[in-house]
């Protein structure tokens, strides 16, 4: 058994080195490249995504995997090699499921379309894109079918991003989840709406960026094992664990823009970062599920980056940094512009309170496409009649409505959104938690210090990496499934208080 452990790690280990590299080239795609390199990258980078799928889907792969079950399931359950052996089945079998045809289909059509994206969304031209869109939701539903058995045929594509949840069970949370939103902001957009000008004065690149990494050093992100870079549409990518990189992007006169990406992206980079160094080189050695993921983004973002503790800590720096612009305005204007609650046509502008509301029209939209109740020529009428019954807007036109995200244009349709609000849901539960363990943490925070709410997450969450699935491991940190009263608890009382409800 020890052999055949060792062989498969060795294996494995290949195939991640492959994956990194591709993650390399894809970094390095997005920040540094020049336009010039653009068609060579596309092919290394599918050539090492091909090889690493074929290792990966070896049948001496499955032969091992075949030959360590009764071992692993011998090994008590949350045990390195345990785990390795189960979450690597649980992959092997997801990826053998999928014929390779399919995959480099898939594989094609998306790249096609998100080319055709590119340019139709500035065109505002979605008759452009329907064709493609028709077959992206045809190709969307046979890799559905790759997976029989399923209640809903979004459960299958639900399952890559967020394993182990349903559309029964996302249903059911985007329901009550709903119940209390909705009230909350009809009473928060019947108040004066917020001003923000503060925000949009003229704010120098180089002082935004060396605030924002001032700050994620507080917070514990190890610059030593990563570095940030400037992209169009910020992410973070794990070299090894050794190197988990994040990208922001800046604007002249949008201070929230560069800062609040800066703090998101360092909560994914330092569950990451926290991951054991045994799983190194495993399939174990990524943060667990999308939602999950976003929980710690939306965590060191929200919970933390934009309480007023934090700001009563950071506020006098910042107007240090920024005399000229910041020098008169004082905390409450600025902790309130921060926090500005508003009726908005664009997701990723989207406040904490109203977020959701968008999230929750896209995964119902989805819903319906691969149900077969919603064709893609009716696509765009089915969204801006939905912005108008729960947001109470239209977009003036499809570039501010159905083209705006890039998803279903460069990759499936279904199961792509979902994860945004479970991890909101779960920042607030995994805060509380926190909480109850160590009541010093808002105090510490209002002291610019971190270091006890990093370790909890870092113990209960990060080190872990993907030994558990997200309703696993909310059995183990909270003791049950997915609540969201902590969540709502935290707007009601955040927001209650900033608008005097
Ligand atoms: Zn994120």
């Amino acid at each position: 058994m020890e052999a055949k452990l060792h062989e498969l790690k060795t294996r494995l280990l290949e195939i991640d080195d492959l994956s990194r590299a591709g993650a390399v080239l894809n970094w390095d795609q997005s920040t540094y490249m020049p336009p010039g390199g653009a068609e060579a990258r596309a092919r290394q980078m599918s050539t090492l995504g091909r090889l690493a799928h074929e290792k990966f889907t070896d049948p001496a792969i499955g032969k091992l995997l075949d030959d360590l079950r009764a071992y692993g399931e011998s090994l008590p359950y949350e045990s390195d090699d345990a785990s390795l052996i189960r979450v690597t089945r649980r992959e092997y079998e997801r990826s053998t499921q999928i014929p390779s045809t399919l995959v480099a289909e898939l594989s094609n059509h998306a790249s096609t379309t998100y080319q055709a994206w590119t340019e139709a969304r500035p065109d505002n031209d979605f008759n452009r894109l329907r064709p493609m869109l028709e077959k992206t939701l045809d190709l969307s539903r046979q890799y559905a079918e790759c997976f029989p058995g399923y209640e809903h045929i979004a459960d299958p594509l639900i399952d890559f991003s967020d394993f182990g949840m349903k559309a029964s069970s996302v249903r059911q949370v985007f329901a009550d989840l709903r119940q209390a939103l909705v009230p909350l902001v009809q009473a928060i957009t019947s108040q004066e709406v917020v001003d923000d000008s503060c925000l949009k004065q003229f704010y120098p690149e180089d002082q935004q960026k060396a605030f924002g990494e001032m700050v994620i050093k507080r917070y514990g992100y190890d610059f030593n094992r990563g570095r940030q870079d400037k992209t169009h549409h910020p992410f973070e990518t794990k070299l090894s664990l050794g190197d988990v990189r994040i990208t922001t992007r800046f604007q002249d006169h949008d201070l929230g823009d560069g800062l609040f990406s800066t703090l998101h992206e360092s909560g994914h980079a330092m569950y990451e970062q926290g991951v054991s160094p045994a799983l190194e080189g495993t399939p174990l050695a990524n943060g667990t599920s999308a939602g999950v993921h976003e929980s710690q983004s939306r965590l060191w973002e929200n919970v933390v980056g934009r309480s007023r503790g934090f700001w009563e800590h950071f506020y006098p720096q910042l107007q240090m940094t920024f005399p000229e612009q910041l020098g008169k305005v004082s905390l409450d204007t600025f902790y309130r512009a921060i926090n500005k609650v508003q009726r908005s046509l664009i997701r990723v502008d989207a406040d904490e309170v109203t977020y959701n509301l968008h999230v929750m029209i896209r995964f119902d939209l989805e819903l319906q496409m691969l149900e077969g109740s919603l064709s893609i020529r009716d696509l765009p009428e089915a969204w801006q009649a939905r912005y108008e019954s729960d947001l109470g807007m239209a977009a003036p036109d499809d570039r501010n409505g159905v083209l705006q995200d890039v998803h279903w244009y460069g990759g499936i349709i279904g199961g792509v959104f979902q994860g945004y609000t479970l991890g909101n849901v779960m920042s607030g539960l995994f805060y509380s938690h926190a909480l109850q363990a160590h009541p010093e943490i808002p105090a510490e925070i209002a002291q610019g210090e971190f270091s006890t709410l990093h370790a909890w997450m870092k113990n209960n969450i990060y080190q872990h990496g993907s030994k558990f699935t997200a309703p696993e491991l909310l059995e183990r940190v909270t003791g049950g499934p997915l609540r969201i009263e902590p969540y709502i608890q935290y707007l009601q009382g955040k927001y209650g208080e900033i608008y005097k409800l």
